[in-house]
């Protein structure tokens, strides 16, 4: 094949030894024939520890430095792998984000890709050297670092593989390939040999870390063809592609969890109009995306409303809205940190009824109780307590039969009609 991307993630970088096998891997692939650009993440738990770090010396870390602070993870990792693969007699360059010229906008810690140049990858490559790309980070346009967001090496790579107009993007892990829901938490999950872009991306979104969800939305735009492989054997993995007729349409086709949220909460909010709008509009100056938003019935000219956010912005958007509240008078903000948002997914939601009623009840037979729903075309997602996380994850998979194929009948007399927007 032509050009491959490959990107090896933080398990498969996560020692000397795995860094040594990666070197190998990568030799083996060259020998088949193709040209290869390498992105590699940081070695694992270092992303985890740079942050902790941070947080000893203060809570309210300076984003911009602390993408400096982050971006240090790739740095090793890029330099250890050139060594090694100069040890095996391969000539190979370790390249930062900037060298490679990854522009991105200003949002530090959650940097948006805007242009790629890639001349130096270019270059390696006319001389027959391997590229090693430290995936993550990029420069914005005073030149400062930035980071692309939790699990951004996978979008390092992605828009490297469209950039060069590589053949595949491959992206090697610590699991086979993409599955009906975390392998490491439900053992009955089924591995997918394809999986559409769009279904892909709604997994991602919803906290199947497998693939980064701005990695998905990439090349589905791109229509990069994107392989999840395991860095530890030779099995086929999943390929991300584009929609086609033989591809599975099961009402559920994934179970999806994310414990990254938090749940702020309003309480006595004056019910009148523009009160959400300098609410939401507070939170979004900061760049706090807000997930799942629920208001309550007002009670005379009060009500609540409550809505998650990434748990690492938690405490930041409660800082937020306090002075606000005071200044409109609301009586308290409530913090749950203990939250995780579980989904289920399928295209074939759109034309079945009772897809809901169905999840709830499985919810309700375990005693998990639901504290906020949202829905869209092809996903419903119940806000729950953390600590049933992995018995919601499987009970959802075992209730929709997941595992299986094609085993829910169409509802009766609903046939394939679509009434509404959101699945009921
Ligand atoms: P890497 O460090 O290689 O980027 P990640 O930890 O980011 O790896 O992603 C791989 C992990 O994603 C797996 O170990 C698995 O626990 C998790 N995961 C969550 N949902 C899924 C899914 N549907 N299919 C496969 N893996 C999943
Ligand atoms: N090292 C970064 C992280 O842990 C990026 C990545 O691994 O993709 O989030
Ligand atoms: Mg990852």
């Amino acid at each position: 094949m032509g050009l491959i991307v490959q990107k090896y993630g933080g398990t498969s970088v996560g020692s000397i030894d795995r860094i040594k096998k990666v070197a190998d891997r990568i030799i083996r692939t060259r020998a088949q024939g193709s040209d290869l650009v390498v992105v590699v993440s940081a070695m694992s738990g270092e992303t985890d520890r740079l942050i902790r770090l941070a947080h000893e010396v203060t809570p309210y870390p300076d984003e911009r430095e602390m993408d400096m602070l982050i971006s240090t993870g790739e740095r090793v990792t890029i330099a250890l792998l050139a060594m090694a693969l100069h040890e095996r007699g391969v000539y190979a360059r370790s390249l930062t984000g900037r060298q490679i010229g990854i522009l991105t906008d200003d949002v530090h810690t959650n940097a948006r890709i805007k242009a790629v140049t890639a001349e130096r990858i270019k270059a390696a490559l006319a001389e027959g050297v391997i590229p090693v790309v430290a995936g993550f980070q990029g420069v914005n346009e005073k030149s400062d670092v930035t980071t692309l967001g939790r699990g951004g090496s996978d979008t390092t790579a992605v828009a490297l593989a469209s950039a060069l107009s590589a053949d595949l993007c491959d992206i090697f892990t610590d699991v086979d390939g993409v599955y009906t829901a975390d392998p490491n938490i439900v053992p009955s999950a089924r591995k997918l040999s394809r999986i559409s872009y769009e279904a892909m991306l709604e997994m991602a979104s919803l906290g199947a870390k497998v693939l980064n969800a701005r990695s998905v939305e990439f090349a589905m735009k791109y229509q990069v063809p994107v392989r999840v492989r395991s860095s530890f054997n030779d099995s086929e993995g999943t390929l991300v592609t584009k929609e086609d007729p033989e591809m599975e349409q099961e009402v559920v086709s994934g179970v999806a969890y994310d414990k990254n949220q938090a749940k702020v909460t309003l309480v006595g909010v004056p019910d009148r109009p523009g009160v959400a709008s300098k609410i939401f509009g507070a939170i979004a100056k900061e760049n706090i995306s807000v997930d799942v938003i629920i208001q309550n019935v007002g009670q005379g000219a009060l009500t609540d409303i409550s809505f998650t956010v990434p748990r690492g912005d938690a405490r930041r958007a409660k800082e937020v809205l306090s002075k606000l509240a005071e200044e409109m008078g609301v009586a308290d903000i409530l913090l749950m940190e203990n939250i995780t948002k579980v989904s289920i997914v399928g295209v074939g939601m759109r034309s079945h009824s009772g897809v809901a009623a169905r999840m709830f009840a499985s919810l309700a037979s375990e005693g998990i109780n639901i504290m906020m729903i949202s829905t869209s075309e092809i996903k419903i997602s119940c806000v729950i307590d953390s600590k049933y996380t992995e018995l919601a994850v499987r009970t959802l998979h075992d209730a929709f039969q997941v595992a299986k194929v094609g085993l829910l009948p169409p509802a009766k007399g609903k046939g394939k009609t679509r009434r509404s927007n959101a699945p009921n």
